[in-house]
C-alpha cells in the first residue's frame, strides 16, 4: 500500500452541473434509489451517488444535461422531484 502524504487531504469532487471541482463538503451529494434522484445532505444513503453545487443553476444544468443519469449510471428516466424541492430551499431571498 503506497503511503501518501497529500498536500491535499480534503476529497475534491467534480460538480456534475457546472464540471468544476470543489472539495466535498462543499457539494451537495445526491444518490439514486429506484428512479429517484435524492439530496443525501448529511451523506448517509446507500447507493451511487454524485455531487453537484448547492445551487439550482447547477442542479438545473445537469438535469438538462442529463448528467445525473450518466453519473449516475442510471438506465431508466429519472425523477428529480425530491431533489428540486430540497433545491428551491437554496433560492437566497437576498438575491
Ligand atoms: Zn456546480
Amino acid at each position: 500500500m503506497g503511503e501518501s502524504v497529500g498536500l491535499q487531504s480534503a476529497p475534491i469532487r467534480t460538480c456534475v452541473g457546472c464540471r468544476n471541482q470543489a472539495p466535498q463538503k462543499e457539494l451537495l451529494r445526491v444518490v439514486l434509489r429506484e428512479a429517484d434522484v435524492l439530496p443525501d445532505q448529511h451523506r448517509r444513503l446507500d447507493g451511487r451517488g454524485a455531487y453537484v453545487h448547492h445551487q439550482l443553476e447547477c442542479i438545473d444544468r445537469a438535469i438538462q444535461r442529463r448528467s445525473f443519469v450518466r453519473a449516475l449510471r442510471a438506465t431508466q428516466p429519472l425523477k428529480f422531484d425530491q431533489l428540486l424541492q430540497f433545491a428551491s430551499s437554496f433560492v437566497s431571498p437576498q438575491a
